[in-house]
């Protein structure tokens, strides 16, 4: 058995990581593969390439990667100029004895390994940064006063749909889990969400599952959700009941000037998989052993308010 899952943005890569794990692939590389089409797409502003950028202007990327057999991860942060932060936190699991890599030290990584610096911003996406923050701001608080700011105009375009997340299970039964994104829009600079943190926005364990995480990232880091989940499985929950325990753990956690959401996408060792979302409407895909392609699935609700 061998099962590929991901948010509904994930779709573009599901064929490259499929043809990894149909022919005999380990999940790691098919996550990565995945995650690496997915951070091409210049039509998804929530990952890699063309994604929206912080307060002043720059696409700053997170990414995250799990290998459930060892429990070895690689995360990097606040990486600028470079449309594959997926590759770089291979790195760090591979090559690095550390697990997380920010900024500069990401970059200079990325240099070592001979990938090519490049903008990261198309001039489409310039002009809604454009419109959406830099045109608002007076001109004496466009360089500073941000943090004065930053709570009218962290608006958010694609609020409910960014971050891509993989979750694969290959022929030998190891598990692997990636996330890749450029956070929430108009973030303030060096601000790192769940993404890049093991427990919070990805985890997984050979031993019960994975789980990994789209939303609000703060919620995410405070909640620990993606380990939540597998916590849960680890302490004899179902699936369904695990994930849904840690999305409603989150529940009267404030979420300064916004609304509380959350979506996460969970399996099982066993190929049981389930996406969840604190809002209707959203979908997650899944490709499982004797399927021809992957199916989109309604994700469940559980509600945070009330
Ligand atoms: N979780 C991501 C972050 O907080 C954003 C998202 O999923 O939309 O950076």
């Amino acid at each position: 058995m061998v099962l590929l899952v991901a948010s509904a943005n994930g779709s573009v890569g599901m064929e490259a990581g499929w043809a990894i794990l149909s022919s005999g692939g380990s999940a790691l590389d098919a996550v990565e593969a995945a995650t690496r089409e997915v951070e091409d797409n210049p039509d998804d502003h929530s990952v890699g390439y063309d994604g929206y950028p912080n307060l002043l202007g720059t696409v700053e990327l997170d990414a995250s990667l799990m290998d459930g057999a060892t429990r070895r991860a690689g995360t990097v942060g606040a990486v600028h100029g470079y449309r594959h932060p997926i590759t770089i936190a291979r790195a760090v699991l591979d090559r690095l004895p550390h697990v997380m890599v920010v900024g500069q030290g990401a970059e200079r990584l990325a240099s070592e390994l001979g990938m090519q610096p490049e903008e990261l911003l198309t001039e489409e996406t310039r002009q809604v940064w454009r419109d959406g923050v830099d045109g608002r701001l007076e001109p004496n608080d466009s360089r500073r006063g941000l943090l004065d700011r930053i709570s009218t105009l962290f608006t958010d375009p694609e609020h409910v749909a960014g971050t891509v997340n993989f979750l694969a299970i290959d022929g030998r039964g190891h598990i692997a889990s990636a996330v890749s994104t450029s956070g929430w829009a108009w973030k303030y600079p060096g601000r790192l969400g769940d993404s890049p943190v093991i427990g919070a926005g990805n985890y997984c364990d050979d031993r019960y599952g994975a789980a990994a995480c789209t939303g609000w990232g703060e919620l995410a880091i405070r909640g620990v959700t993606a380990h939540s989940v597998v916590g849960g499985l680890a302490h004899g929950l179902g699936l369904e009941a695990s994930a849904e325990r840690a999305i409603a753990d989150l529940s009267g956690l404030d979420v300064p000037g916004g609304e509380p959401i959350m979506q996460l996408v969970a399996i099982d060792r066993a190929g049981h998989h389930v996406g969840l979302s604190t809002h209707p409407g959203n979908t997650y895909v899944a490709w499982e052993s004797g399927q021809s392609t992957f199916t989109t699935l309604p994700r469940r609700v559980v509600s945070l308010s009330g």
